[in-house]
């Protein structure tokens, strides 16, 4: 049989890509729970609906993307393509929509698109991802965004990104913005791709976000939603930038983003990278006040966002290293008993700790050097009978006799 393939579009993480991921989770992790954010798991698949609310989805996420499928039980499930549906379905289903708000919520896992596979577009890639639900003031917008500045900066990418923030305004603003959207690309529908003269009759607002390049040129003279705001919008979103200054988040006005998702309403931000090529957006959101009503639950206003783990760990500006363990080698039969205490001696206090199968003294050295330990520590007949070791400093190149009970001490 010849040799089987990773799936298109998916990736084995091993080595320093593992070590990649884990940071950039980790570090969402740990600064989001500065933020009080708690961490929540939900299923990898979901049924249908929880993506695909009926006719009015034109997200290309939704309406080309997804891994949907029949189970066995004739059911519809689709394995997510992100992670705010299952997570506002989960607010609902677990009866958490009425008490605690806002629900402060970290995300981080798989997510699955059919796409076209290249750098930075999988289709199994990896989001973190933090959410406030159930808060309608600009504050948690601001808050938001803060958490993800902060992040990036915390992972050293900061500096290669920018953030460039709009508004979609309330109800009021996107009709009368809609109208004038329609009445601009009505005007050029003919040189408009398939895909946005579709669009256009749907949600125009997507033709903003359209990848086409003769789409994007007629993209470039459309009208902005400024002149459309009520001044409750204009206000809120005055409001978010306030706060955004004093969080002391840099951020740079863009009026044509609209974001991949239909659900968004007032602020709409991503941070923007030129180092990736085209996959040039490594984390994107906003707010959405309608999805939790649309999962059955009671009006929720919701805010958060999304960011893409490959993205930003191609970013990362070195390589996090594996942690550099201890070789134990015992030397001669009677040396194994007491070479295993040591080396559950060693991982109890803290130390990574490794000890070679098999082998003679030669063998195991080699092996240490391959693993790239900072230490060995060996154990003979004339160690045992004196209760020592040799502790010896692999980068060094010095020896010396310590105690045996010493020896996780002198690692730590
Ligand atoms: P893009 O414009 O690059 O397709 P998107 O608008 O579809 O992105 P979102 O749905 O907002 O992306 O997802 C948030 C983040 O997840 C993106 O900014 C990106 O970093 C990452 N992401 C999205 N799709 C993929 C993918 N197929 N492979 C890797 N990362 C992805
Ligand atoms: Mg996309």
């Amino acid at each position: 049989m010849t040799a089987l393939q990773p799936a298109r579009g998916t990736r084995d993480l091993i080595g320093e890509d593992f070590r990649r991921h884990h940071k950039v989770a980790e570090t969402a992790r740990r600064i989001s729970a500065l933020y009080g954010f708690e961490e929540w798991a939900t299923p990898i698949f979901e049924d249908t609906r929880v993506f695909s609310r009926g006719l009015g989805d034109t997200s290309d996420v939704v309406s080309k993307e997804m891994y949907t499928f029949t189970d066995r039980g004739g059911e519809s499930v689709t394995l997510r393509p992100e992670a705010t549906a299952g997570l506002c379905r989960a607010l609902v289903s677990n009866g958490l929509t009425q008490s605690n708000l806002p629900r402060k919520v970290f995300y981080t896992g798989p997510m699955f698109r059919y796409e076209r596979p290249q750098k930075g577009r999988y289709r199994q890639f990896h989001q973190i991802d933090i959410e406030v639900m159930g808060a309608a003031e600009p504050l948690s917008d601001a808050e938001v965004i803060a958490c993800g500045w902060h992040i990036l900066q915390e992972l050293g990418v900061a500096g290669a990104t920018v953030l460039e923030i709009n508004t979609l305004g309330d109800t009021p603003s996107r009709d009368a913005y809609r109208a004038a959207l329609i009445a601009y690309f009505s005007a050029h529908r003919d040189a408009l791709s398939h895909d946005s003269r579709v669009r256009l009759e749907k949600n125009p607002l997507r033709i903003l976000d359209s990848k086409d390049e003769t789409d994007r040129a007629i993209v470039a003279g459309a009208p902005t939603i400024a002149a459309h705001l009520t001044p409750e919008a204009a206000e809120f979103y005055a409001s978010v930038r306030r706060h955004l200054d004093r969080f002391g988040v840099p951020f740079r006005e863009n009026p044509r983003i609209v974001r991949g998702l239909d659900y968004y309403s007032h602020t709409a931000f991503e941070f923007v990278t030129d180092q990736l090529g085209a996959q040039g957006t490594v984390m994107g959101g906003g707010r959405y006040n309608g999805l939790v009503e649309e999962m059955g639950g009671p009006p929720t206003p919701c805010v958060g966002w999304a960011a893409g783990v490959e993205r930003l760990a191609m970013l990362l500006p070195e390589a996090p290293s594996a942690p550099r363990p201890v070789a134990v080698i015992p030397v001669g039969d009677a040396a194994e008993a007491p070479a295993l205490d040591l080396l559950q001696a060693l991982r109890r206090a803290g130390v990574t700790a490794e000890i070679a199968y098999r082998g003679n003294l030669k063998r195991r050295m080699e092996r240490a050097n391959r693993i790239g330990a900072r230490a060995a520590v060996i154990i003979g007949d004339e160690e045992i009978a004196a209760g020592v070791a040799q502790l010896r400093d692999l980068d060094a190149g010095t020896q010396e006799k310590v105690p045996l009970a010493e020896v996780p001490g002198r690692l730590a």
